[in-house]
């Protein structure tokens, strides 16, 4: 753990143990001023030596222009250090969630990732630098300022010694206790921001719903229980500051009334108690700066931890045999395969599961919701491991395919379109980023939406707003299939692609689709069968495995599960579908 944690120090240890140079001679600056105090009232004042005096002043001065400079340096470098390290993190964990499986994507709330990026990266960030500053800062005060203390008086010294005990005992009570309650404070916020988010990404429902009432009621609720928790532990924040204040008072009694009856008695001197006195706040002082950086390094440390977690999640990784196969020709072929999802504990998704599927044809998998169609579309891009058997292409194991270069052969257009944020072209483009404007062209034109690019006041380049959102289903729906126009590659997978439009727009997006399929390998996924009817062949799909295959034509004739589907849907129930 730990050497995980310095291996980011690494890059910027020049900067860091800069930093802690500076560190360093701040505490040591502050330790001057009782010294030459001490010194003008025992010395120079008795000897009334006005040019000793106005020689330790303009020393002190310049003992204060560097501690000026040297704060500067921390404040600012230290930062930057911070921030550094923070940046190399951040883009580890970035390419690493880049890399992890589907499943993890599956199994872990994005709004919990974003917290991994944002807050705990920037928790971690700040423990590294100001933990290390305040510890070295405070440990240089305490040490020196005690030891002073002690050659002043050890009387006094020992007095303020038997006292500490008291505070520290004090300091890890309250802590404590003020720490759990912030934790709690801290879930329950997280509470009010799922509240938040899901209320903002579902506001459409909510007005459909008219659930207004029953959102307000429920932030409301959360809002009150993060406001009576954050009062807990406000409540013992005020206790433990106004406590800590207080023994920093209690001490000053300790050394007023110690050290005056010690000045009464001739034991010490006045120099001696003024900077007693003054010492006596520079060594209470660090005490509760390192209580505060305490706590800031036990949240850093757990949100390393937390970072650490995601990072040692395995990542996809290639068979270190794996080729890149260029381009496919596109025969695929299911051989006996089986698979389950690892959160399900109970039986396989997919058994047995047999297909073969000719370059250059279409096939279509129909069949109740459930069944695992999606599912086996997932497993030729390899977005989830296979239990057992094999799936080839062209003959070749996908295993021992570079996941890259097996994705680059595969084009998908499902049901939810993702749409980037940024521009029209930008979003055509994003499988072949370096294509010229005129192929982008080119691919809007074959998915029939240039027409409409062209009428918006910027074209191709109009931002697309969050997710697509400003643009309709069908309109998103062409913008993904002319991102597979440009990409142009031998497999096609259409999950869905148009089961989320309505009728009208359907049958058009479905002229497209087959523009796109043309001289593809395709495997289709549709509900409605007036928009498979024509593929090669087709695959009944129930949770029992294929039930039926062959063309449209012939399993009419067999009068099954297809025929009922069929019969079904294009009863006069279902007018529009025929
Ligand atoms: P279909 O496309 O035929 O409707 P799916 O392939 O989506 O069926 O789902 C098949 C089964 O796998 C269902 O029982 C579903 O609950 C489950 N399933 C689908 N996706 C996941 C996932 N990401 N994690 C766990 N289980 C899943």
């Amino acid at each position: 753990m730990l050497k995980e944690f310095i291996h980011y120090f690494k890059p910027h240890k020049n900067l860091f143990f800069l930093d802690l140079f500076c560190a360093f001679f701040v505490g040591l600056t502050d330790l001057f001023l009782p010294l030459i105090v001490r010194r003008m009232i025992n010395i120079y004042v008795p000897r009334h030596d006005i040019a000793m005096m106005v020689r330790w002043i303009i020393a002190l001065l310049f003992i204060y222009i560097i501690k000026l400079v040297l704060n500067l340096m921390i404040n600012y470098w230290g930062h930057i250090c911070g921030l550094r390290i923070q940046a190399d993190m951040r883009r580890d964990l970035f390419f690493h969630l880049q890399r992890l499986p589907v499943q993890f994507f599956d199994e872990n709330k994005t709004g919990s990732i974003m917290s991994r990026i944002i807050n705990d990266l920037q928790e971690i960030s700040e423990m590294s630098h100001h933990g290390p500053e305040n510890i070295f800062i405070c440990s240089v005060t305490i040490i020196f300022s005690g030891i002073l203390l002690s050659t002043i008086n050890l009387q006094l010294t020992l007095i303020i010694f038997a006292c500490l005990p008291i505070s520290v005992f004090f300091v890890i009570f309250i802590r404590k206790k003020q720490l759990n309650a912030f934790e709690v404070s801290r879930s329950k916020v997280g509470e009010v921001n799922a509240n938040v988010e899901t209320s903002i990404s579902g506001i459409r429902v909510t007005k459909a719903y008219t659930g207004t009432k029953t959102e307000y009621e429920k932030f409301d609720r959360a809002n009150l229980e993060y406001v009576s928790a954050r009062s807990v532990a406000y409540r013992y924040l005020a206790l433990f500051n106004s406590g800590m204040l207080f023994f920093i008072d209690m001490m000053y009694l300790v050394v007023v009334l110690f050290g005056g009856i010690f000045f009464y008695r001739g034991i010490i001197n006045a120099g001696d108690f003024v900077a007693y006195i003054l010492y006596i706040s520079m060594f209470l002082t660090p005490v509760k700066k390192l209580v505060d950086t305490y706590e800031q390094i036990v949240e850093g440390y757990s949100g390393f931890l937390r970072f650490q977690k995601i990072m040692h999640m395995p990542k996809e990784l290639d068979d270190p045999n794996a080729v890149d196969v260029g381009v496919l020709e596109g025969h695929i072929k299911f051989d006996d395969v089986s698979f389950k999802y690892e959160v399900q504990n109970e039986e396989n998704v997919i058994e047995h599961f047999s297909l073969d599927i000719k370059k250059g044809t279409t096939v279509a998998l129909v069949g109740p919701s459930g069944a695992g169609k999606t599912t086996i579309c997932n497993l030729i891009p390899r977005f989830y491991e296979i239990l057992d058997g094999k799936i080839t292409i062209d003959g070749i194991d996908i295993r021992s395919m570079t996941r890259e270069s097996l994705r680059k052969n595969i084009g998908i257009v499902a049901q939810d379109v993702f749409l980037f944020n940024g521009t029209i072209a930008e979003n055509i483009s994003y499988g072949k980023p370096d294509a010229s404007m005129q192929e982008i062209i080119e691919a809007a034109k074959a998915a029939e939406i240039h027409d409409y690019i062209m009428e918006l006041p910027n074209g191709y380049q109009t931002s697309v707003g969050e997710r697509g959102l400003k643009l309709s289903g069908g309109q998103r729906q062409r913008i993904s299939i002319a991102r597979v126009f440009l990409k142009n590659p031998n497999i096609l997978i259409l999950d869905e692609a148009t089961s989320a439009l309505d009728n009208a727009t359907e049958m058009q997006i479905q002229k497209s689709l087959e523009k796109l399929s043309k001289g593809r390998t395709v495997l289709v996924v549709a509900h409605r069968l007036s928009t498979i009817k024509n593929a090669d062949e087709i695959c009944v799909l129930t949770s029992q495995g294929i039930q039926e295959y062959g063309d449209s034509k012939t399993l009419l004739e067999q009068k099954g599960l297809y025929y009922d589907l069929y019969q079904y849907q294009f009863s006069s129930l279902n007018p529009v579908e025929s």
